[in-house]
């Protein structure tokens, strides 16, 4: 008998067995689409090196992704779920990997990442997100970044692109500012709709986040949600136009901009500039 532990993971039916078995039919609502093939899964789980520390995974389903970061010699792996039959289909996976895997039955968008794990332990979210609920955990997320060493999630593809996009780009949005203002973002693999147990009508792409040290320009989180969803809700108007929706007076005065660029030509640290001058403004009126 072998003592590697990932035999006995090896050693566990095919994916589309446990499906079976356990009644694990799709449903939409849950944004089932499973991942069986080996490849992907373990080029995600090489994405998301080093495996120390606690490895949240979001939406275990059947384990594809659960076993290929545990093959990958993931030290912990903590993986919530909401789908009881999936809670049940993972069963097995739970005693073959000898303590390294804890279920949480929950909702993903309720549970606080930040108390999983071990203090002072390396921390990462790896997942193949449901994606009606992505970008909303994603933001979640964002608040907690002094908790988290990466992020390693699949997306839709536009949703991706949404995330890693550059100034200029028709895909430079909110999205884009708050997460490259806060992490380093990189586009790590497009995997197509075929790849999914059933197919998903789109593209999914794997997204890195690093959270950076320091955030790229000093801003108040609040001031820059603002001072973003004020400008990209009107993304045909030059500035001096959309800045208006702010209510104050006087707001781009001393700042290095003319007024006559539109949102998208913006780079973050314009974006984080306005923030700041909103913030003073909004505390002198305070006072
Ligand atoms: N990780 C599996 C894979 O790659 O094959 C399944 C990924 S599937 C795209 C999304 C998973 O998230 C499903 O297992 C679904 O049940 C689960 N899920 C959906 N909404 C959730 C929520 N609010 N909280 C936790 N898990 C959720």
């Amino acid at each position: 008998m072998s003592d590697r532990p990932s035999d006995k993971i090896d050693a566990l039916p095919p994916l589309r067995d446990v499906i079976k078995s356990y009644g694990l039919d799709a449903k939409k609502s849950l944004g089932q689409n499973f991942l069986f093939d080996l490849n992907l899964t373990g080029r995600i789980a090489r994405a998301a090196m080093p495996l120390d520390g606690t490895v949240i995974e979001i939406g275990p389903g059947p384990g594809g992704l659960t076993r290929a970061l545990l093959m990958a010699g993931a030290e912990k792996v903590i993986a919530i779920e909401k789908d009881r039959r999936a809670i049940e289909a993972l069963g097995s996976l739970v005693i073959a990997a000898e303590g390294r895997l804890e279920i949480i039955e929950g909702d993903a968008l309720e549970v606080d990442i930040k108390t999983l794990g071990e203090a002072g332990k390396r921390r990462q979210i790896v997942a193949n997100l449901p994606y009606n609920i992505a970008t909303g955990l994603l933001l979640n997320w964002l608040d907690d970044l002094d908790h988290l060493d990466a992020m390693t999630l699949m997306f839709q593809r536009e949703v991706g692109q949404r995330i890693t996009a550059e100034v200029g780009g028709a895909a430079y949005g909110r999205l884009a500012v708050m997460a490259q203002w806060l992490c380093q973002v990189r586009s790590v693999f497009d995997i197509p709709p075929q790849a999914f147990v059933p197919p998903p009508k789109v593209t999914s792409s794997v997204v890195q986040l690093i959270p950076r040290e320091q955030p790229l320009a000093n801003a108040d989180k609040t001031c820059l949600e603002d001072v973003t969803r004020a400008l990209f809700g009107q993304r045909r108007k030059m500035l001096r136009s959309s800045i208006k929706t702010l209510k104050i007076e006087g707001l781009l005065d001393g700042l290095a901009l003319s007024g006559d660029e539109r949102p998208e030509r913006l780079h973050i640290e314009d974006f984080c500039a306005i923030a700041e001058a909103l913030r003073q403004s909004r505390l002198s009126n305070c006072k």
